[in-house]
C-alpha cells in the first residue's frame, strides 16, 4: 500500500463505530459490530495485493482471469483483543494462515512484555496483516512488529479499529514501512494510556471481563 495511514470514513464503518463506543452496548453487540467493521476494514487493507492471472475456461470461452499471487496471507492477532478481529478478516480471506503474539502492557511503565509467540512459517514470502483493535501508545504494536520482522516478515500491514495520534506517530517512527488502516484517529491518550474518547478496554468489552 502506498499510504502510511488510511482512515476508513465509510458511513457504515462510522455508524457501527458509534454503536460500539456507546458504553451501553453489550459484549455480544460489541463483538458483532467489531466483526462487521472488520469486514469493511479488511476490504481496504487487502487492496493492492499482488495479482497474477490464471488460464480458465468459462462456459463460454477461455480466458486469463485475475487471481491472487504468491503465498497465502498471514494474519497475526495481538492477544487478546486482536482475536475480536480475526474472524472478520478470515471471512474475506479464508485460506489465510494465522499467528498470535501475546504481549501484555505493564501498567506502570506502559511497556509491552511478551508471553506468547506462534506464527506461520515462511513469513518472508507472505503479506502479513497484524490485527489489534486499539493503537494506543503504539508500544505493543511496534514491539509485535519488531518480533515479526525478526521472524522474517518484510511486507506487513497493521489493521486497527481506533488509533491515538501518539500511537500513529510511534508507529511512523518505528515502522515507517508498515501501512496502518483504521476507522478513526481519536483525540489523545489519557495518563493511563487509554484512548479518548475511545471505547474503553476493548478486550474487557468484547469478552465481558469487567
Ligand atoms: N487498549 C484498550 O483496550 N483501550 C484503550 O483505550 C487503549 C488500549
Amino acid at each position: 500500500m502506498s499510504e502510511h495511514l488510511t482512515v476508513v470514513d465509510h458511513p457504515l464503518v462510522q455508524h457501527k463505530l458509534t454503536l460500539m463506543r456507546d458504553k451501553g452496548a453489550s459484549s455480544a453487540e460489541f463483538r458483532q459490530l467489531l466483526h462487521e467493521i472488520t469486514l469493511l476494514l479488511a476490504y481496504e487493507i487487502t487492496r493492492e495485493m499482488p495479482m497474477t492471472t490464471r488460464a480458465i475456461e468459462t462456459p463460454m470461452e477461455e480466458m486469463d482471469a485475475p487471481i491472487l499471487a504468491g503465498k497465502k496471507l498471514a494474519l497475526v492477532s495481538i492477544l487478546r483483543a486482536g482475536n475480536g478481529m480475526l474472524d472478520g478478516v478470515l471471512e474475506l480471506v479464508p485460506s489465510a494462515r494465522v499467528g498470535f503474539v501475546g504481549l501484555y502492557r505493564d501498567e506502570e511503565t506502559l511497556k509491552p512484555v511478551q508471553y506468547y509467540f506462534k506464527v506461520p512459517e515462511g513469513l518472508n514470502n507472505r503479506l502479513v496483516i497484524v490485527v489489534d483493535p486499539m493503537l494506543a501508545t503504539g508500544n505493543s504494536s511496534a514491539a509485535a512488529i519488531d518480533l515479526l520482522k525478526q521472524a522474517g516478515a518484510t511486507d506487513i500491514r497493521f489493521l486497527c479499529l481506533l488509533a491515538a495520534p501518539e500511537g500513529v506517530e510511534r508507529m511512523k517512527q518505528a515502522h515507517p514501512d508498515v501501512p496502518i488502516v483504521t476507522a478513526s484517529i481519536d483525540r489523545e491518550l489519557n495518563s493511563k494510556g487509554y484512548i479518548l474518547p475511545g471505547l474503553g478496554d476493548a478486550g474487557d468489552r468484547m469478552f465481558g471481563t469487567k
